[in-house]
């Protein structure tokens, strides 16, 4: 039971939001509370004394204010998809972000402001408008917020760079309330640890983002094959990505055949290798050519390669993710995917507990790459692959059980790992204190100096040590 100085504390923190807010101000007797504390991940359970839904910059310096004023502990949010359930906290301050859907894109600039509780389908709808895209996640129901903070992998990655690449500029509420912006000129340090090491700096209202040219029509490979080829589709596959131009972005993953209409039934929800690249150009016999070294890897199952609007790759594996079920995800980034570590793979697969659950690999390298290893907080810039354990499920019964196959498998792939994660695979909180080696490296240091330079006092430290 809270104390009565507890309680009296609460609701002056959230009598001081709702004299001061345009936005929606909720708190425990709300009837929205339920809905507004839940997040992506049906495992996250927490209960903030308030939710300040800012409508705008002004709500967000006064969020701020208020916990300035109160020292309740703050969590962030924008789409609220991480995995570990950082948007939300226990007991304080949830800034939510996720009603300020604001959208302008500069065709003849080739810039797009977005505010920052916009999903990735949201910002791909204004800006495949005009045949352009800034490369996002690949789940349209994900914020731009937290996977731009944290570097943003993506199917045109190769090509275009990481989410953060393409990051121009932002604006910032830090913790003394100044609106700030950040860009190569102004606020170069803020700018520097944004692009990677977003989390714990301030409040990002916005982005603003460069643009590239693509689509509408888009080409790509989508090959299933046999489960019991695994291990050589996956050798084959890796020795494919040695030789990909940069204008190709491949991935492979162990998952459970969708029960996709498109796909014949008797195949649903058996286990299957997945090849996918993405050709970050227009469609056309340029991109057949780059893109048939990922179709030739041994006869497929099913191949549905082929073009499709860019909007529709974008969300097609969105059903796949639904909110409000559970899981749990871990991640190296490996310089190399030797045949011992593959065998390794597919015998933690050959254990993965539920046809939700799946391993994917993603490559790196390209425009990736070129990005000099210092010139942003992300600090994986020469990993040749990025390998995610995710485990997935419905069953509460089931946490321990897929929790504990996600951990293991991990750290089954720790010798083959270069020693790095990635903020925004990262599960439970409680893998949070040993997050600054493993996501930052060498960066580590100057980030927490840029981010103490900014909250001299710690109000966003719990953001900060979040995932
Ligand atoms: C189904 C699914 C698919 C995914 N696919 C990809 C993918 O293809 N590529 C990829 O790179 N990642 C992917 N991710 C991981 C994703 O990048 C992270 O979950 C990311 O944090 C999501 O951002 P969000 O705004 O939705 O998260 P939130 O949960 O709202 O926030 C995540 C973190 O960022 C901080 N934060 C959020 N907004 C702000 C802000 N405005 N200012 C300061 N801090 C803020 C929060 O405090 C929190 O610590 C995926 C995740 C899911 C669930």
């Amino acid at each position: 039971m809270p104390s009565e100085q507890t309680e009296a504390r609460d609701r002056s923190l959230t009598e001081r939001l709702r004299s001061s807010l345009r936005g929606e101000v909720i708190d425990r007797s709300s009837p929205g509370y339920d809905e507004a504390r839940a997040v992506w991940n049906g495992l996250i359970d927490r209960r903030p004394v308030a939710i300040a839904r800012c409508a705008g910059t002004a709500d967000v310096v006064e969020a701020v204010a208020a916990a300035r004023e109160h020292r309740p502990v703050v969590s962030i949010r924008g789409g609220g998809h991480q995995v570990a359930g950082s948007a939300v906290c226990d007991d304080g301050l949830v800034i939510d972000l996720s009603r300020m859907k604001g959208v302008h894109v500069d065709p003849s600039a080739r810039t797009a402001r977005a505010q920052a509780g916009v999903t990735w389908g949201e910002l791909d709808r204004e800006t495949q408008l005009h045949g352009l895209v800034t490369p996002g996640g690949e789940i349209s129901a994900t914020g731009i917020a937290g996977l731009t903070l944290g570097g943003g992998f993506g199917f045109v990655m190769r090509t275009f760079g990481l989410s953060c690449d393409s990051v121009r500029s932002l604006e910032v509420v830090t913790a003394d309330g100044t609106v700030r912006t950040a860009s190569r000129d102004e606020e170069p340090d803020m700018f520097w640890a944004a692009r990677g090491g977003g989390r714990g700096l301030g409040v990002v209202t916005s982005f603003e983002f460069g643009l590239h040219v693509l689509g509408p029509e888009v080409a790509g490979v989508l090959a299933l094959h046999p489960y019991e080829r695994a291990e050589e589709v996956l050798r084959a596959w890796r020795d494919a990505t040695h030789a990909a131009p940069e204008t190709v972005t491949p991935e492979i993953l162990l998952w459970s055949v969708p029960a996709d209409p498109a796909i014949p039934q008797e195949l649903h929800r058996s286990k299957c290798v997945i090849v996918g690249a993405v050709y970050g150009g227009p469609p056309g016999d340029g991109a057949t050519a780059a893109l048939a070294p990922q179709r030739e890897l041994g006869p497929p199952l099913l191949d549905l390669s082929g073009t499709l609007p860019y909007v529709t790759l974008q969300s097609a594996n969105t059903w796949r993710f639904p909110d409000g079920e559970r899981y749990f995800m871990k991640s190296h980034f490996m310089e190399e995917l030797t045949d011992e570590a593959i065998r390794a793979l597919v015998d933690w697969d050959s254990r993965r507990p539920t046809p939700e659950s799946l391993i994917v690999i993603r490559t790196l390298g390209g425009a990736v790459a070129r990005v000099g290893p210092d010139d942003s907080a992300f600090a994986h810039r020469s990993a040749r692959y990025n390998l995610s354990i995710d485990a997935g499920w419905r069953d509460p019964a089931l946490d321990e059980a897929s929790i504990a196959w996600a951990r293991s498998a991990w750290d089954a792939m720790k010798p083959f790992s270069s020693g790095g994660t990635y903020v925004n695979f990262a599960g439970l909180g409680e893998d949070a204190s040993g997050l600054r080696g493993s996501v930052f490296g060498s960066h580590g240091e100057r980030l927490e100096r840029t981010r103490a330079a900014y909250d001299p006092e710690g109000l966003f430290a719990s953001a900060a040590h979040r995932p």
